[in-house]
C-alpha cells in the first residue's frame, strides 16, 4: 500500500487512487515505456503511475484538473527534469501543443475518471494523428464495449466509433480492492492504437457517425426500421446486408458501406 495522504478524495473528479504496487507495476510493464518516448498522463492524482513513469521516460506531460493536487505534485517532482504538469481539463486540452518536433507522437496513459471516459475518447480521436497509442484504466463495462466484436451483447455505438479509428485490446481486469476509495465496479485496462488510416474509410465521416447513431437508436429494431428514412431495404441489400438484421450484428465495414451509400443518395440541401 502507498502511504496514506491528507487529500480528501473528490467524487466529482472520479478520484479512486490506485493503492496496490503490484497492479501499478503490471500496468507500467504493460505500457512498457522507453526513455525516448513522449508520454502524457491524464489524471495523476497522487502519482501512483506518475512516479514509476518518471523513472522510465525523459518526457512526461501530466494533465490534472484538481487544483488541490497541483501544489503537492509540483513540490514532490520539482527537481525532476522529465516532469511537466498542466493544471487543465483533459476534455478541453489541446494535445497538439505538446508536440515539439515534426513527426513526434504521444503515448497517452491514465487511470481515468469514469464520468469523462467516453467524451475523452472522442476528444482524443480528433487528435489521433499525433497519438501513437493509449493505455487507459476504465470501468470494465466500458472496456468491454470498446473491444466487443459484432454480435456480442456489449457491441454498440461506442464499439463501432472507436473501432473505426483504432485497434482495441482488452488487457486485464482490476478489482475495486486495488483503489482507495474502492469504486463500486470492476475496472479494466484497454489498449487503443489509432490507425494511420482507417482500414474501411467513410467518404463523409459526419454521415457515418450520424448513421451509426441512428442504427443503434432503437437496439431491438431491425435496420429496415431504424434506417427507413435513410436507406430503403433494396439499398441496404445492395451493401450485401440483410435489412432484417439489428445494428449489433453489423461490422464496422458494414456500417462504412451503408454510410457511403447514404452519402451518395441522401437528399442534397439547397444553397
Ligand atoms: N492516476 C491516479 C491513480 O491511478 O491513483 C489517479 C486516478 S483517479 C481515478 C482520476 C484522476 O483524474 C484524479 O486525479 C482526478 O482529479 C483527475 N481528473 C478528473 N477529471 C479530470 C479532467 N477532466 N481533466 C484532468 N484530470 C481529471
Amino acid at each position: 500500500m502507498n502511504k496514506p495522504s491528507n487529500h480528501k478524495h473528490k467524487k466529482q473528479f472520479g478520484q479512486n487512487f490506485l493503492n496496490n504496487p503490484s497492479v501499478i507495476a503490471h500496468i507500467i510493464d504493460t505500457i512498457s515505456p522507453r526513455p525516448e518516448q513522449h508520454l502524457v498522463e491524464i489524471g495523476p492524482g497522487e502519482a501512483a503511475l506518475t512516479e514509476p513513469l518518471l523513472d522510465r521516460v525523459n518526457h512526461l506531460d501530466i494533465i490534472e484538473i484538481d487544483r488541490d493536487l497541483i501544489g503537492p505534485l509540483t513540490q514532490r517532482f520539482k527537481d525532476h527534469p522529465s516532469f511537466h504538469l498542466h493544471n487543465a481539463d483533459a476534455l478541453r486540452f489541446d494535445y497538439r501543443q505538446l508536440v515539439k518536433q515534426k513527426g513526434e507522437t504521444l503515448r497517452m496513459v491514465g487511470n481515468l475518471p469514469y464520468n469523462i471516459s467516453s467524451p475523452l475518447m472522442f476528444h482524443l480521436l480528433e487528435q489521433s494523428d499525433i497519438i501513437e497509442d493509449m493505455h487507459f484504466m476504465l470501468q470494465k463495462e466500458v472496456v468491454e464495449r470498446l473491444t466487443a466484436e459484432p454480435g456480442r451483447k456489449a457491441f454498440g455505438r461506442l464499439s463501432v466509433m472507436i473501432q473505426y479509428a483504432c485497434q482495441t485490446e482488452y488487457l486485464f481486469t482490476v478489482g475495486p480492492e486495488n483503489f482507495t476509495p474502492p469504486p463500486k465496479v470492476d475496472s479494466a485496462i484497454v489498449r487503443l492504437i489509432p490507425y494511420a488510416s482507417p482500414p474501411f474509410k467513410a467518404d463523409n465521416f459526419a454521415d457515418f457517425a450520424a448513421l451509426v447513431k441512428q442504427a443503434f437508436s432503437q437496439k431491438r429494431k431491425t435496420l429496415r426500421n431504424t434506417l427507413k428514412n435513410w436507406l430503403n431495404s433494396e439499398q441496404i441489400e445492395l451493401c450485401q446486408i440483410d435489412p432484417g438484421l439489428r445494428a449489433e450484428a453489423l461490422s464496422v465495414e458494414d456500417f462504412v458501406h451503408l454510410a457511403n451509400l447514404y452519402s451518395q443518395v441522401k437528399p442534397q440541401k439547397d444553397g
